[in-house]
Formats: C-alpha cells, sequence, structure tokens
C-alpha cells in the first residue's frame, strides 16, 4: 500500500466537511493508498474538529491511515504531499476589502513558511480560501523553497459551473462541453471563456448562437454564482466548492484527456502578456504525476481582452493591498 499524506486547513469548516470523507474514501487517490489526513485548525475550533475526526473514524474507510489533528501550521505541513489551504478569515460586516486582504495575508505567511520548512519534497498546494488567488500569492511569496510550478489556487469550481451552464443552454450532457476556460481571479471579475470553448468538439459559440446570452447572462451567472447558491440556499456553497478543489487534486494525479484542459490559477511566467509572478486563472494540462502546463496560443477576442484585463488589474490591486507580505 503507498501513503500520502493530505493537509487539510480551516478542516472544521464546511468546505472541509464536503471534502473529507470523500478524501479519505479512496475515490481521489485509488483503493491501494492509505490517505493520512493532516487536518489544521485555529484553536477554538479544535473541539468541532474532534467531532469531525469522530465522524471520519465511524465511516470505517479501509483507506484512511490516520488523522493528525493541530493548531500548528508546522506540524500540520510535516511531511504532506499535498496542502489544501482552505481556512481563511471570514469577509466580516463592514470589513473593507483591504482589512480582509491583510487578515489572511497573516494566514498565508505563517502557512507558506511551514509548506516550505516541513512538507515533503513534491508537495502540490492549492488554496481554496478566499482571495485564494492573493492568498497563494502570498503563501507562495514566503514559501519560495517549493518551486513556483507547485503552488495554485482554484479556479475549478468557476469550470465546472460555466461547463454546466453551457451544457444546459446547447441541451447536451456536461460531458459534451470541453476546453472551458476561468481565466483570471476566482472572484466576479474571472472571465469564463467561452470563446474558446467546444461542444461536442466544434465551437461552443456554433452550438450556441445567441451572443448576447453569452456575453449578458452566461457570464454574469457564472462570475456571481455563489452569491447565487447563498440566496436561495442560505447558506454558502460548500459541497460544489469542496467538489471543484477534489476535482483539482484528481486533475493532478490523472493526465488531461488528448484535446481538452482545465482551469487552475497558477504563477504567470508571462503567458498570455499577464506580467510573471501573478497567480492568474489560466487553461492547464496534467501529466498525471502533478505537473500542470499552460495551454498556450488560445486567442481573445476585443470582449474577451477586455474581460482579461478588468480581472487582471483587479488582481495588480490586490497584490499592491499585500506588498508588504511580500518578500522581494
Ligand atoms: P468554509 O469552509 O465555508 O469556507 C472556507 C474558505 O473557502 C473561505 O475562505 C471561502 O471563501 C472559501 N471558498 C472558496 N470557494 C467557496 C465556495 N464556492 N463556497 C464556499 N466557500 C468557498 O468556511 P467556514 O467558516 O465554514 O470554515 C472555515 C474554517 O477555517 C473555520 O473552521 C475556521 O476556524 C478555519 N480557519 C482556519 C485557519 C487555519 O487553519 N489557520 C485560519 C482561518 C480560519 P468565502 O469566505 O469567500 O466564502
Amino acid at each position: 500500500m503507498k501513503t500520502v499524506r493530505v493537509a487539510v486547513t480551516g478542516a472544521a469548516g464546511q468546505v472541509a466537511y464536503a471534502m473529507l470523507g470523500r478524501l479519505a474514501s479512496g475515490e481521489i487517490f485509488g483503493p491501494d493508498t492509505k490517505v493520512i489526513l493532516h487536518l489544521l485548525e485555529i484553536t477554538p475550533a479544535l473541539p468541532a474538529l474532534e467531532g469531525t475526526a469522530m465522524e471520519l473514524d465511524d465511516c470505517g474507510f479501509p483507506t484512511l491511515g490516520g488523522i493528525v489533528m493541530t493548531d500548528d501550521p508546522m506540524k500540520a505541513m510535516d511531511g504532506v504531499n499535498f496542502a489544501l489551504l482552505v481556512g481563511a478569515f471570514p469577509r466580516k460586516a463592514g470589513m473593507e476589502r483591504k482589512d480582509l486582504l491583510e487578515k489572511n495575508a497573516e494566514i498565508f505567511v505563517g502557512q507558506g513558511k511551514a509548506l516550505a520548512a516541513k512538507a515533503a519534497s513534491d508537495v502540490r498546494i492549492l488554496v481554496v480560501g478566499n482571495p485564494c488567488n492573493t492568498n497563494c500569492l502570498i503563501a507562495y511569496s514566503n514559501g519560495r523553497d517549493i518551486p513556483a510550478e507547485r503552488w495554485t489556487a482554484m479556479t475549478r469550481l468557476d469550470h465546472n459551473r460555466a461547463r454546466s451552464a453551457l451544457a444546459k443552454k446547447a441541451g447536451v450532457g456536461n460531458e459534451a462541453v470541453t476546453c472551458v476556460t476561468i481565466w483570471g481571479n476566482h472572484s466576479n471579475t474571472q472571465f469564463p471563456d467561452f470563446t474558446n470553448a467546444k461542444i461536442n468538439g466544434k465551437p461552443a459559440t456554433d452550438a450556441i448562437t445567441d451572443r448576447a446570452w453569452l456575453e449578458t447572462e452566461f457570464v454574469p451567472m457564472i462570475q456571481t454564482r455563489g452569491a447565487a447558491v447563498i440566496k436561495a440556499r442560505g447558506a454558502s456553497s460548500a459541497m460544489s466548492a469542496a467538489n471543484g478543489a477534489l476535482d483539482h487534486v484528481k486533475s493532478l494525479v490523472t493526465p488531461t484527456p488528448a484535446g481538452d484542459w482545465i482551469s487552475a490559477a497558477t504563477i504567470s511566467k508571462g503567458e498570455y502578456g499577464i506580467p510573471a509572478g501573478m497567480v492568474f486563472g489560466y487553461p492547464c494540462t496534467s501529466d498525471g504525476q502533478g505537473n500542470l502546463t499552460i495551454v498556450e496560443g488560445l486567442s481573445h477576442d476585443e470582449f474577451g481582452k477586455a474581460k482579461l484585463a478588468a480581472t487582471l488589474k483587479e488582481l495588480q490591486e490586490e497584490r499592491e493591498a499585500v506588498k508588504p507580505m511580500l518578500p522581494e
């Protein structure tokens, strides 16, 4: 049996609750791999975390190899092969975006350092906690002993939302929709790119000819889907967020099918004119060994170019707000 150690932060929270059973069940790493969960929480949430761990025990998964529970990032990151950084400081009423960025910066400075000091040499990191692109930038900037290509932030939930919405509009199954990309920030400036997407192997715009719907309904619907779920459900989209994170991990350990790609925010090396060092949502393929490659050579029309510029601008503003937390 192989063993994989997976850190999950914010482990007593809603997204983690929807994620941990699936991680432990064998669904992600297969029936021949034991999963040891390293669960990080803030001290006041440790009693609740005990309850989650009790439930994990009670599932009796043959693939669950152990549970480490701690409020110390150095312990949580010790020897981990994957780190899913879910916990983040929640936006409270009356809080300015800048305050939120600063509060989270403190958390992600510490976790970046802990990962660099303690994680396994093959570690792969996914930041889910919001604002996830900028939180990832902070962790990476403080954990540079880990190569840049190992750090990612989650745009996979947005990708899945876009795929499903296009499939519904075209009256096809989700599997018929490929080559969807979420460009830029995981926020309401993201660009869910229908212009390069395909339906049954042909441009999505051949199947959905209503360009006005694509521009004025589809794009805002994906950008604001999280708020729509909160309005309908009275609680945030924890299940689909957990699913997006797990799809991301599955994609890291499974080669991307030929002719398709996934969405992930990675550290730019200048692709598509994005300044190097930004954490930007791109189309990526995976070799199944944990390595993502940005798909190059796609083009954007005027609409797409304007959307890319808007999301880049927002990310640059976020970066400016946390500059003191970014070592040179
Ligand atoms: P959730 O588990 O619902 O959310 C966790 C994070 O995931 C939030 O930043 C949330 O962003 C983000 N997220 C990304 N996409 C989605 C989505 N589609 N739907 C919902 N969330 C999404 O939060 P909880 O408050 O239930 O739990 C957070 C836990 O993290 C708490 O138990 C807290 O104690 C812990 N925490 C741990 C830290 C640590 O380990 N050091 C540090 C800070 C907190 P958004 O806020 O935008 O919804």
